[in-house]
């Protein structure tokens, strides 16, 4: 068995910035103190219902029900058998820093557990906010793209073959992230290390490289990359520029089954519409 971060692996946090048109602030992935779950799904045979577990305040028990179905109905037929849970969480830090969603594997890696900030929620779902519907449809697609890119199958035990490892395990040859990263990270960034979600170190790999990421948030590290990515390629035209981070947005298209994923996401999330 692989061992894994037993904490949060995948953690996006965004600004509330776009509106304002102000630079992305980000926190760092140990926020998650700082949350208190309002609202918990679970799923069981591709049907979702309540965590009894955890009590609802019964005059909010609709509005979380609402996001939840927004939520699941997004998610495509083929990764609905990987995600066990659903949760909405009232963040407690201040919005500049707060996260917006994570994605959590259980113990084997098999499956995982989506938490998304219930304020972002609400203000995209029931309030219909269009800036916080891009946000949250922006959320949905990167959580996603850490549990596509995390999944079990995408791991070896075969540590020999100089593919791509970090803190969750050695990836297969086959798997998608290691081709991303052997395309847009081996060998390209000499000063830069893994360092857990280091955010300056991100603002200044950003810094140097701007036309390669994104998201400054994308500058993180491969994983964090990968998803900011695949959020892209879900939720823009496929560009046509030869700018790096246009060729990351094009690395999924070689991908059938994440070309059927992206099809179903935009069917479903109404900033795709
Ligand atoms: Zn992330």
């Amino acid at each position: 068995m692989r061992g894994r971060c037993p904490g949060i692996v995948a953690v996006l946090v965004i600004l509330i910035a776009i509106a304002a048109g102000t630079p992305a602030a980000w926190a760092d992935d140990s926020a998650d103190a700082g949350q208190q779950v309002v609202a918990a799904y679970t799923t069981v045979k591709g049907s979702v219902r309540p965590d009894p577990g955890v009590s609802v305040a019964a005059s909010k028990k609709k509005l979380y029900d609402m996001a939840e179905s927004y939520i699941w109905a997004a998610i495509p037929p083929d990764c609905r058998p990987l995600v066990s849970r659903l949760e909405l969480f009232a963040a407690q830090t201040s919005a500049e820093d707060a996260v917006d969603g994570t994605a959590t594997p259980n113990d084997d890696g098999s499956r995982w557990t989506l938490s998304f900030d219930w304020g972002e929620a609400e203000s995209a779902v029931v309030e219909r906010n269009a800036d916080d519907e891009a946000v949250f449809d922006e959320v949905i697609a990167h959580e996603l793209g850490h549990i596509l890119s995390l999944k079990s199958d995408q791991f070896t035990d075969d540590d020999s073959r100089g593919t791509y490892s970090d803190s969750d395990g050695t990836f297969r040859k086959s798997a998608y992230l290691n081709a991303f990263y052997q395309d847009f990270w081996k060998d390209r960034y000499p000063g830069w290390t893994d360092k857990d979600g280091d955010q300056e170190q991100a603002a200044a790999l950003y810094g140097a490289h701007a036309q390669a990421f994104v998201t400054e948030y994308a500058a993180t590290d491969p994983s964090e990359d990968f998803a900011e990515s695949f959020a892209s390629f879900v939720l823009q035209t496929k560009p046509i520029a030869a700018t790096e981070r246009s060729k990351k947005i094009r690395f999924f298209y070689a991908y059938p089954e994440l070309v059927k994923d992206r099809d179903f996401l935009r069917q479903n999330l109404d900033s795709a519409n």
